[in-house]
């Protein structure tokens, strides 16, 4: 998930994210017509899913775990401050225009904080968002949670350390971890309730077995069978639901914020996966790098899910739209199961329709536009994953691994030598038949408008330094080029030779182990030059990303009677 700033959209939002928000000098509030430019830079789209194949018992059991879904909502704005529900009832009240136009944001944020915008705050007497959300009491401070970890035995502390516990105070003023199945009793007593009828419509065992077991796990807070169940999932529709990610602990990230996605198993792009998995051994076999870092025998990799969002709720429903996620984050289970990668298709569509074809209007020779497209886009980002596990993981003469070795720049080279040695092992698939040729015209040219979207989130994040590093390694390269209105274009002949050039060097950089070449590679090419500058600067009316309106689930829940 890409949880860093966009570019800033008008002066006012300049200044309301200044770094700086000392109590005393509080930073001017965005005024109505600042809060729409601000609400602007989320494309409203209506997300669709085809539940025409599904039985009326199964789309009968989605109803009810949309209905559970729907409590993560309340659950998260709970989670994410103490003043959260007081703030949400004082602005349902305003029914000025600049009230509601506060609530939508507000409900977009899931706080009075932009999370666009360094967490600014836009609602008056909102102040700074607290870094611990409503996980430890408001009148304790970091330190004293720190220390009181220390006082306690170690079953205890690994409970108080836990993802499923918030912290509080007794009565007597001293600190105790209680469980989310007593904080939260209120709510997870009804979900659990939801996620049973659920469980009892369906009939497919997978999806009853996780059903039954998440609903059992919010009453009990022992989440670890519910989690194996979620690994073992496989059925037509695919939940997850309960507490998972950890971002909004910004103290420690322990502690779990409540989330849904309620979505279908896409089997056309599932069946294109294990497609793809019957050529990986030989993708690695041809990687441009010398023999030796090959890897003769490719292990198991993670599983991954395509599918098709049909609901999302609280932590994956704030902000810049989920569009892919990893989970689970406990690692007792990953050590037993792995953890597995789910990726939302119609979520990545909007964003493309929404967001990247606006960008390539803008950044892309009149000629390329029309080469830019979603099956090429999307087949990008499924290899991109693959890739991650080819390539060499480990430094046999060091006894070490490149991510040991690379340290604080692993990140960067690691996201782009996915990003490259996917067009590698695209191009290495056109040409042995298994993808269409046509995509050869339509590859590079996808890359290269989806990297303006990737640096337009800025070049302090791992993806987009490695974003910004390919683009100007292809660029010096001949591979793309930049025509004297400024607009980009790719020389296929040349993009072919650029990528392999650079998936040798990352690849080799990574088998190596060596820092000094990597920083060297990002010094040079991670950088914005001033024609991409050019660029992004024409992008500003351009969406930043979308807001989905969930209207298969809402035909459901009509049709159902809720
Ligand atoms: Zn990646």
């Amino acid at each position: 998930m890409l949880k860093t700033t966009l570019p800033i959209v008008g002066g006012l939002i300049l200044l309301a994210a200044a770094p700086t928000l000392s109590a005393d000098s509080p930073p001017p509030l965005p005024d109505e017509k600042a809060l729409q430019t601000m609400n602007a830079r989320f494309a409203p789209v209506d997300l669709t899913v085809d539940v025409s194949a599904l039985p009326p018992n199964e789309q009968q059991a989605l109803v009810k775990m949309v209905e559970a879904a729907r409590i993560m909502d309340g659950l998260f704005l709970r989670q994410v401050s103490p003043r959260n529900t007081d703030t949400l009832l004082e602005l349902s009240a305003d029914t000025s225009s600049l009230g509601r136009s506060r609530l939508d944001y507000f409900l977009m944020n899931k706080g009075p904080w932009s999370r666009l915008d360094h967490f600014a705050p836009f609602v008056p007497g909102a102040g700074v968002k607290p870094p611990q959300g409503n996980f430890y009491p408001a009148d304790v401070k970091k330190d004293e949670v720190e220390a009181w970890f220390v006082t306690l035995p170690e079953a205890e502390r690994a409970e108080a350390k836990g993802f499923f516990t918030t912290i509080r105070k007794t009565p007597a003023g001293k600190l105790t971890a209680v469980p989310f199945s007593v904080e939260y009793q209120g709510e997870l007593v009804l979900a659990a309730a939801r996620l049973r009828e659920a469980a009892a419509l369906t009939t497919q065992p997978s999806l009853k077995r996780y059903l039954e077991t998440r609903a059992a796990a919010f009453l009990s807070n022992d989440y670890y069978a519910s989690d194996l169940a979620w690994m073992e999932l496989d059925a037509s529709v695919e939940p997850t639901i309960g507490p998972y990610e950890t971002y909004e602990d910004e103290w420690f990230g322990f502690k779990a914020g409540f989330e849904a996605f309620i979505t279908l198993r896409d089997d056309a792009e599932t069946a294109k996966l294990a497609k793809f998995g019957q050529h990986l051994q030989s993708i690695e076999d041809n990687l441009p790098i010398e023999a030796k870092y090959r890897n003769p025998k490719l292990g198991a990799l993670s599983p991954i899910r395509v599918v098709n969002q049909l609901y999302a709720s609280g932590d994956g429903r704030r902000g810049v739209a989920t569009a892919a996620f990893n989970l689970p984050n406990d690692e007792r289970v990953t050590r037993e199961k792995g953890a597995k990668r789910v990726m939302l298709k119609n979520v990545q569509e909007q964003k493309f329709n929404n967001v990247l074809l606006p960008i390539s209007k803008a950044a892309l020779s009149a000629a390329d536009q029309k080469n830019v497209a979603f099956d090429v886009f999307f087949t990008h980002i499924l290899m991109h994953e693959l890739m991650h596990g080819l390539g060499p993981h480990e430094i046999k003469s060091k006894k070490s691994t490149p991510r040991a070795e690379l340290k604080d720049l692993y990140g960067a080279i690691e996201e782009a030598k996915a990003d490259i040695s996917g067009l590698f092992a695209m191009q290495f698939l056109v040409d042995k038949g298994v993808l269409p040729k046509s995509m050869e015209q339509t590859m590079y040219t996808t890359f290269l408008a989806s990297s303006f979207r990737t640096i337009r989130f800025g070049i302090n994040e791992a993806h987009g330094k490695g974003q910004a590093m390919q683009l100007n390694w292809l660029l010096d390269k001949g591979a793309f080029k930049v025509a004297k209105d400024g607009t980009f274009s790719v020389d296929a002949k040349k993009a072919k030779e650029a990528v392999k050039g650079l998936t040798r060097e990352l690849m080799t950089v990574e088998a190596e182990g060596n820092y000094a070449r990597a920083q060297e590679l990002l010094k040079t090419y991670a950088v914005i030059r001033p024609q991409t500058q050019k660029i992004l600067d024409a992008l500003k009316s351009v969406p930043v990303d979308i807001w989905p309106r969930f209207v298969t689930a809402d035909k459901l829940l009509a049709a159902s009677g809720q």
